[in-house]
């Protein structure tokens, strides 16, 4: 069940305690892809969890602003601080929990929330009314070319939001783009930007990127993430 397109008394009619909430980032993507493309494919992925299931789960809306100062040289990207998105995320899984959703996967798709997320999901575990683990895509997927706006990110797209990859913008995105994240000496990466590496923001080849090896992604992110829930459901 979908949150944001169910009534309350829905809601109040459901008979779990699990939930997925995606989370997002709002951030540049390179010059061919959205600036909403991490919460897009969380969502996405969270979508094919709770389709793929058999069980009940409930989808919370996700939210689309994250940690993501890092790109803060392109236009259009938002961000807030780690101490504000871990707070926001800790009140919305307690909202859940206050239904009786008490075990929630907080579903991710931007590496920057990572380390905030699994710090507040372990707070929430031991402090709160809640169970919260994160689960993050893109870590779970065989993915060794990720980048950043790369083939991994725009394949997803490709799959699931085919008219948001612009496609006529892709050999621009690979000429101004770079071929890894940051700027590495002694085992230091000396940028905090990505606009110190990357001219145009993309990292890697989204030439690369198709629709098939997307719907490939997918499917092995759902597999992983319903796996969890099987585990969760019989915890
Ligand atoms: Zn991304």
């Amino acid at each position: 069940m979908h949150l944001s397109d169910a009534t309350w008394p829905e809601a109040e009619a459901t008979d779990t305690d699990l939930a997925l909430l995606p989370v997002g980032s709002t951030e540049q993507h390179g010059p061919h892809a959205p600036l909403g493309t991490d919460a897009l494919t969380a969502q996405a992925v969270a979508d094919a969890a709770e389709a793929a299931y058999d069980g009940e789960v409930v989808v919370a809306p996700p939210i689309q602003v994250g940690v993501a100062e890092e790109h803060r040289d392109f236009a259009g990207t938002l961000w807030v601080s780690e101490e504000t998105f871990r707070e926001y995320v800790r009140e919305t899984v307690a909202s859940l929990a206050h239904h009786g959703w008490t075990r929630v996967v907080v579903v991710n798709g931007h590496g920057g929330n990572v380390g905030p997320l699994r710090e507040v999901c372990a707070r929430i575990t031991r402090h709160d009314d809640a169970d919260a683990w994160t689960f993050t895509w893109f870590d779970v997927v065989d993915a060794p070319d990720m980048g950043h706006g790369g083939p991994v990110e725009t394949s997803l797209l490709q799959a699931t939001h085919p008219g948001l990859v612009r496609d006529d913008r892709v050999d621009e995105a690979v000429e101004g783009g770079a071929d890894g994240w940051g700027e590495w000496v002694g085992g230091v990466n000396l940028a905090y930007d990505s606009s110190e590496f990357s001219e145009n923001g993309t990292v890697g080849d989204p030439g690369e990127g198709s629709a098939e090896r997307g719907e490939k992604l997918l499917d092995e992110a759902s597999e992983a993430l319903t796996e969890l829930l099987d585990r969760l459901a019989a915890r």
